[in-house]
C-alpha cells in the first residue's frame, strides 16, 4: 500500500453525512453552488431510514470517530428533518461528536434551541469577512445583517444557558478579502469565550475544480509534476455518505465521477466495510504511489499539494480566541503566506 496509508484505521476518524445536498447560497469559491458550478447530480434529503441506520453503525464505533459532519454538499439547516435527526444522534450518544458547518442564514431562534438542546460539539460558521460589502461579494444570496444577527443570538443564548457548544468561524480566505481577516478576528474574538472557541482562516481550495481557478477565488493549481504532490490525505481518514447513501471517495467528489459509483453504497453495507473495500484499497494504492492515471480530478486537486502557491499546505490555520497577542501579530505573517 505504500507508507502513505500503511497506518490505516479500522474505522475512519471522520465522516461526513449529508442529510441534504441543497443550499441557499452560491459563495464564489463554491463548486457545488456557486456560479462556476459544475455538480450535475441531483439534490435530495436523506431518508430518516438510512440516516438512523448510519447512525447507529457510528454509535458502535464511537471510540474511533473524532468527528461527525452533518454535511457534506449542503447547508444543514436547510434540512426538513433537522430538529429530529439531532434527537436520534443525542438519542445515540453521539452528540458531542457533531461539528455542524453552516452560513448562518436560518440558524433562528428555533435552530439555536436544538443545537443548544443536543449539546453537539461545534458549531462552524463560514464567514469571510468584517464589512457587509466584502461579505456579501463572497457570500452570495446571505444577508450580513441576518446572519450577524442569528449568530450574536446563537451566542446570547449560549451563554444564557450556559452551554459548551463550541463555536468556530470559519474565514475562507481569497484575493478579495485577506484584507479584512484581521479586522473580522478581532470583530468575533469580542463576542467569542477564550479557550472555547477559534478562528479558523481556511485558503480557498480549488475542490479539485479548474474552473473555480479561473475565477480568481481560488488556489490556482498550476502544477503538472509530482514533484509537490503527496497522497491524499483525506483518504486516511475520512468517509462520507450522499444523501442518496452513495459513499463518494471523499468530500469533494460531489460528482462522483473518481469514485464512479463503485466504493460502495451506506443503503447495503455497513460503512466499515466499504472503508477497507477493494475499491478504496486500488484508489489509495494509486495514491500513495502518485500515479493519477484516470484520476484527473484529483490530478489537479489542491489536497494532494504538499504546498500550495502560497507555500502552504491547503489545510489553513485555526486560532484560539483569547490567546496571546503574538497570535495577533502572527496572522500577518500568515495571510502574506495564504495568498
Ligand atoms: S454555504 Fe457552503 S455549500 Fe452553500 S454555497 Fe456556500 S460554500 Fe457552497
Ligand atoms: S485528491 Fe482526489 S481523493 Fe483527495 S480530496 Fe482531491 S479529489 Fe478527493
Amino acid at each position: 500500500m505504500g507508507k502513505a496509508y500503511n497506518i490505516l484505521p479500522a474505522f475512519p476518524k471522520i465522516v461526513g453525512i449529508e442529510t441534504t445536498a441543497h443550499c441557499n447560497a452560491s459563495c464564489v469559491f463554491c463548486p457545488l453552488h456557486g456560479s462556476k458550478s459544475d455538480m450535475v447530480l441531483p439534490k435530495g434529503v436523506m431518508s430518516m431510514r438510512l440516516f438512523e441506520k448510519i447512525v447507529r453503525e457510528l454509535s458502535a464505533r464511537r471510540d474511533r470517530i473524532d468527528v461527525i459532519f452533518l454535511n457534506v454538499r449542503g447547508e444543514p439547516l436547510l434540512d426538513p428533518k433537522f430538529d429530529s435527526r439531532l434527537g436520534i444522534i443525542s438519542g445515540y450518544g453521539l452528540n458531542d461528536k457533531i461539528s455542524m458547518q453552516t452560513n448562518g442564514q436560518f440558524l433562528d431562534r428555533h435552530k439555536a434551541e436544538v443545537v443548544l438542546n443536543n449539546k453537539i460539539g461545534q458549531i462552524v460558521l463560514g464567514f469571510d469577512a468584517a464589512t457587509k460589502e466584502v461579505y456579501e461579494q463572497h457570500r452570495i444570496n446571505c444577508n450580513y445583517e441576518t446572519v450577524l444577527n442569528n449568530m450574536h443570538n446563537f451566542l446570547e443564548l449560549r451563554q444564557k444557558v450556559k452551554s459548551k457548544v463550541r463555536v468556530s468561524i470559519k474565514y475562507v480566505c481569497t484575493h478579495k478579502n485577506k484584507h479584512e481577516i484581521k479586522t473580522a478576528y478581532k470583530m468575533w474574538s469580542k463576542r467569542l469565550i477564550s479557550r472555547l472557541d477559534s478562528f479558523m482562516i481556511s485558503p480557498s481550495e480549488n475542490w479539485a475544480n479548474s474552473k473555480i481557478d479561473s475565477n480568481g477565488y481560488a488556489i490556482k493549481t498550476t502544477h503538472n509534476s509530482n514533484k509537490d504532490r503527496v497522497p491524499c490525505p483525506l483518504l486516511a481518514n475520512s468517509i462520507n455518505v450522499l444523501y442518496d447513501g452513495k459513499v463518494p471517495a471523499c468530500c469533494w467528489d460531489y460528482n462522483m465521477d473518481i469514485s464512479n459509483g463503485e466504493m460502495g453504497d451506506a443503503n447495503d453495507h455497513q460503512l466499515a466495510e466499504i472503508w477497507s473495500g477493494k475499491a478504496f484499497q486500488n484508489l489509495r494504492y494509486k495514491h500513495a504511489n502518485l500515479d493519477f492515471t484516470g484520476l484527473p480530478r484529483c490530478a489537479q486537486c489542491s489536497q494532494i499539494l504538499e504546498y500550495d502557491d502560497s507555500g502552504l499546505r491547503g489545510h489553513g490555520k485555526t486560532i484560539p480566541i483569547g490567546v496571546a497577542a503574538r497570535y495577533l501579530l502572527g496572522i500577518k505573517k500568515l495571510i502574506g503566506k495564504f495568498i
